[in-house]
């Protein structure tokens, strides 16, 4: 611990949920697969008075990861859940119920949309969409049923960093719960609680797993809503199996030096496409001059590998050219893994419109060698200007 009596993160990823002591000494909580749990006899059968009482609500590699969480986010209670998407959808099913109202991120992930828009709307709750940008604007937007407002910062494709202490200020002011997915800054770079967030939302799927070999994503909740959470959890069957939680908790300890590295190789490639005479802008908040940049020096204590990059006016079969070509950058979805990515963005919006340029690209910046990387994309926009 620091003089001020407060842990670092760095110092969280690397300690917390270790129970060595239960293991005979070994560092790593081993893989517990369990479903039933033997009781010694009916009286404790009776008051279930045993450290894990069923398969589906846990077992000591399960609660070693939701342990590491819950420090890492300062949170009261964390939930474990089966995709990052799965974790947008049940906080939303925790803060709404039938005639609620809520506010949602213009720029939140394409699928939570369509949770919104399909699933939820069947469950009588209706989504407003609001501009990313809009601070405490948002008590404009306010209904007397709202009951939740969602964001999601940065945007998905689009990068917009919002003001979550501002929108989280009004939301508190009108007793609606604050859903904060958080993703892209992972809690190492943005403490969501903190900043005003009931519910922090992360797809372990991306930077936490960080090796794309997992889906699993995690709500972790403040003192208001933790026993709103764990019912839900409890009610509606959630599981993740301890052989995924192992994995998340290898991902988890070397979380800070892989995102310190994903960030540098990003502010990298960023800079140097900048000075490229094929890209309009890039869009990543770290980087000096973005529109996002003040707010996200403010509240965040890093970055991730994650930016987009707004190409000059080229046809489809030009871009095509240049990424179908690529040595070192997968064509695929999601990201966090310690390889480069590079995928067009598919940018959906409905209550503002993005004006781009040109063609729209998505990179993550992975753990290669940045020379190697912009030696690749070099040749990539060879390609592109000779399919021009
Ligand atoms: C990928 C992603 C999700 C969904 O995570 P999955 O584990 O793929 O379901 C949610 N939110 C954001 C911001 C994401 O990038």
């Amino acid at each position: 611990m620091t003089a001020d009596g407060k842990e670092k993160k760095e110092t969280t990823l690397a300690s917390a949920g270790r129970e060595s002591k239960a293991h005979f000494g070994v560092v790593n909580t081993p893989v517990y697969r369990a479903s039933t749990i033997l009781y010694p006899d009916i009286a404790r059968l009776e008051a279930r008075d045993m450290p894990f009482t069923y398969g589906r609500r846990g077992n000591p590699t399960v609660k070693s990861l939701e342990d590491a969480v819950t420090a890492l986010e300062g949170a009261a209670r964390t939930v474990l859940l089966p995709s990052g998407l799965n974790a947008a959808a049940s906080a939303i099913l925790v803060a709404c119920s039938a005639g609620d109202h809520l506010l949602m991120a213009d720029t939140c992930y394409a699928p939570t949309r369509s949770f919104c828009d399909k699933t939820l709307k069947r469950f009588g709750v209706e989504t407003t969409y609001y501009d990313p940008t809009i601070g405490a604007g948002i008590a404009a937007l306010f209904q007397p049923n709202t009951r939740a407002v969602f964001c999601e910062s940065p945007g998905s494709l689009t990068f917009e960093v919002q003001d979550v202490p501002a929108i989280a200020g009004v939301a508190r002011a009108r007793g609606a719960a604050l859903l904060l997915d958080n993703t892209w800054a992972t809690p190492l770079h943005y403490p969501a609680l903190a900043r005003g967030a009931d519910l922090s939302i992360q797809a372990v799927t991306k930077y936490i797993g960080g090796h794309s070999d997992l889906m699993m994503g995690y709500v972790a909740a403040n003192e208001r809503y933790a026993a709103r959470l764990l019912e839900y959890h409890d009610n509606a069957g959630l599981y993740v199996s301890g052989d995924d939680c192992f994995l998340a908790l290898r991902g988890l300890r070397t979380l800070a030096v892989r995102l310190k590295r994903h960030q540098e190789t990003a502010l990298t490639l960023a800079r140097w496409l900048q000075g490229r005479p094929e890209v309009s802008r890039v869009l990543y908040p770290a980087l000096e001059g973005d529109p996002g940049h003040d707010l996200w020096r403010r509240d965040f204590t890093g970055a991730c590998g994650l930016f987009g990059v707004v190409l000059k006016p080229a046809s489809k079969a030009a871009v095509t050219a240049m990424i179908d070509g690529l040595a070192h950058f997968g064509l695929g979805f999601s990201w966090g893994g310690y390889e480069s990515l590079l995928v067009p963005a598919d940018i959906k919006r409905s209550a503002t419109r993005f004006a781009a340029e040109g063609p729209v690209i998505r990179i993550h910046a992975g753990l290669e060698a940045p020379e190697d990387l912009i030696a690749d994309l070099t040749l990539g926009f060879e390609r592109l200007k000779a399919a021009s």
